[in-house]
């Protein structure tokens, strides 16, 4: 698999930065657009996302809503949330709403159509029955390790059921028993009569109903027969009267099947419209994965939090990570729609997030690993409130004030005590500037006698250089960030890394020991300024030098928590070529 970049996308890059894109084609619209030429369906244009209730959806899932909802729209069209919900032992009602509540913060509306493949079950049996009386089906009573004994392999044909030729009448009449619940699970299946010797082996002969005594969490007890996915699909597509039906290109070998359910069920009555599947690459992201199963494995296992743990690839972990919905968009837009499988570069997805959040984010100061500053020449109790920008990006956004006093917090990592020669901040001796405030020296150092750290710098400051002023042109060589002491808030700070150290952890055999072990660090003492006060869980924020970072739900009252949602520095714009911002 490649990289995307190589894939399908030519990147250029512009003077004065950013990425721009030449947008890759979108081969379903092209289909789309042919279809509305011919005439076809009436000239409407109807999707669906299909999520089976089985988990949280990822970023994966977001590709498929922007495509889906995104083709309906720029076509006039609608589409339909619709549930696959036909699985009633892995599925669960927590899964329906959390789908809902991610669909909608994505910024997407299904209006009064949120169906369910489960509601549809009525009408499903009655196909199986109308396929039954057309000789179409037949009731087989193989296990299923006999059924797949029987199914052959992709180079030998496969094996006639000795059921195979049962009458209609006795179809029928195991058919409705199966349902009544006379049978125990897997003694007895529904199966289409197709070819068992057909090169395909969706097409020998596929299983459309089973037996699980299993209620279901929409219908219960009413069944104890389910149908299968191949079987549901199409006819719920037909029902809704889908034209385009979307999905990923593991289902294009059951293309066949799909188009022999649609050509042998008699749906007419419902309208006209004859549905049609159309495959596309799903979308991987490096250093993480993206199954649905491999993602319940790390929460049931307590790798994470939860579904909604920031470093998770889902929408609930991306929502909470600060990631905004904009950009997610923006991201799915971007990396173009593929016809076959490859993995983009996680770094570009941060690339569209910062890109939003640099016009959006308020700025503010923040010291991550507080050292205590004092001033000794300035006086004891005085604070004078300086004017600082929200956001040079964007001048709309005004000014605020922040409070500097006497003592003072900078970042432990932005003093040397004996710096090697590309350390240009603060030094003995050296001088740098405050951000909205003035050129410090540093005169002395105190230090923990027993440990030998670091524990307190003393300062001067220069009265004549205070940002704004005719003084404050004097050069230094580093501006640093600072919150006064007396003013700070505390707070944790949340820093996150990749949740797997290698690229493509869905290659790995054992991916759950690729998993980084310093993908979480807390920073229980940091330090932020005033203004931070009243903020709310989801509100996003730049701290300076450090990143963007989102208020996360685990605040409370007496504690600010935050969350990391990139760092600062471009590593896919410096890989794309552009300046480094
Ligand atoms: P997973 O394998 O992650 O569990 P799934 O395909 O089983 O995913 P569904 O709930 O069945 O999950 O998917 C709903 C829709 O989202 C389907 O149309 C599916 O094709 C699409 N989809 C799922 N994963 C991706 C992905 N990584 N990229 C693009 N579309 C995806
Ligand atoms: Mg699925």
């Amino acid at each position: 698999m490649a990289l995307i970049g190589d894939a399908n996308l030519q990147y250029r890059s512009t003077k004065g930065g950013g990425v721009k894109l030449d947008m890759p084609e979108n081969f379903i619209q092209d289909i789309i657009t042919e279809d509305l030429k011919e005439g076809k369906n009436g000239g409407k244009v109807q999707t669906r996302f299909p999520p089976e209730p089985n988990g949280y959806l990822h970023i994966g899932h977001a590709k498929s809503i922007c495509l889906n909802f995104g083709l309906a729209e720029a076509n006039g069209g609608l589409c339909n949330l619709r549930f696959d919900d036909t699985n009633p032992t892995k599925e669960d009602i927590e899964y329906v709403e959390s789908i809902k509540e991610d669909v909608r913060w994505l910024g997407f509306d299904w209006d009064d159509r949120c169906y369910y493949a489960s509601d549809y079950f009525d009408r499903l049996y009655e196909f199986a029955i109308q396929l039954i009386k057309a000789g179409k089906a037949y009731v087989c009573d193989l296990s299923p390790q006999e059924i797949k004994e029987y199914r052959g392999t992709l180079t030998e044909p496969g094996k006639e059921s000795p059921y195979r030729n049962r009458s209609v009448e006795e179809n029928l009449d195991l058919f409705r028993r199966m349902r009544a619940g006379e049978f125990p699970d897997g003694s007895r299946t529904l199966r289409a009569k197709i070819d068992m010797a057909s090169p395909n082996l969706n097409m020998r002969d596929p299983v459309l109903y089973r037996i699980v005594h299993a209620p279901h969490h929409r219908t219960g007890d009413k069944w104890c027969i389910y149908p299968m996915y191949d079987f549901a699909h199409p006819l719920s597509d037909a029902l809704e009267q889908i034209t385009h039906s979307i999905c990923t290109l593991e289902f294009a070998d059951h293309r066949p099947l799909y188009d022999w359910i649609i050509e042998n069920v008699d749906f007419s009555d419902v309208g006209p419209i004859k549905p049609k599947q159309i495959e596309f690459a799903r979308l991987n992201l490096s250093h993480t994965v993206m199954s649905k199963r491999k993602l319940r494995l790390l929460v049931e296992r307590g790798y994470v939090s939860g579904w909604d743990d920031p470093r998770m690839p889902t929408i609930a972990g991306l929502r909470r990570r600060g990631y905004t919905p904009e950009a997610i968009r923006n991201f799915c837009e971007r990396i173009g729609v593929a016809r076959r499988n490859s993995v983009v570069d996680i770094a570009f997805l941060e690339h569209c997030v910062r890109e939003d959040l640099n016009r959006r984010a308020p700025r503010i100061m923040a010291v991550l690993r507080p050292l205590r500053v004092v001033i000794d020449n300035y006086p004891e109790g005085q604070v004078e409130w300086l004017e600082a920008e929200n956001n040079p990006e964007n001048p709309d956004m005004g000014t605020r004030r922040v409070p500097f006093s006497k003592v003072l917090y900078i970042e432990r990592e932005d003093f040397m005590e004996d710096p090697p020669k590309k350390f240009f901040r603060l030094a003995p001796g050296r001088e740098v500037r405050l951000k909205n405030a003035y050129i410090i020296k540093c005169d002395r150092v105190v230090k923990d006698q027993r440990t030998g750290q670091v524990t307190e710098l003393h300062c001067t400051y220069d009265p004549e250089t205070k940002s704004g002023s005719p003084g404050a042109g004097r050069k230094v060589k580093v501006t640093i960030h600072w919150v006064s002491a007396a003013h700070a808030i505390e707070a944790e700070v949340r820093l996150y890394d990749h949740l797997f150290r290698s690229e493509n952890p869905d290659e790995l055999e054992d991916f759950i020991a690729d998993l980084n072990p310093n993908s979480l660090e807390r920073l229980t003492s940091c330090m932020v300024e005033p203004s931070i006060t009243g903020a709310s869980a989801g509100n996003r924020y730049q701290f300076l030098r450090q990143g963007y970072f989102c208020v996360d739900p685990d605040s409370s009252a007496g504690k600010l928590v935050f969350n990391r949602i990139v760092t600062l520095r471009d590593e896919w714009a410096k890989m794309a070529g552009s300046s480094d911002k």
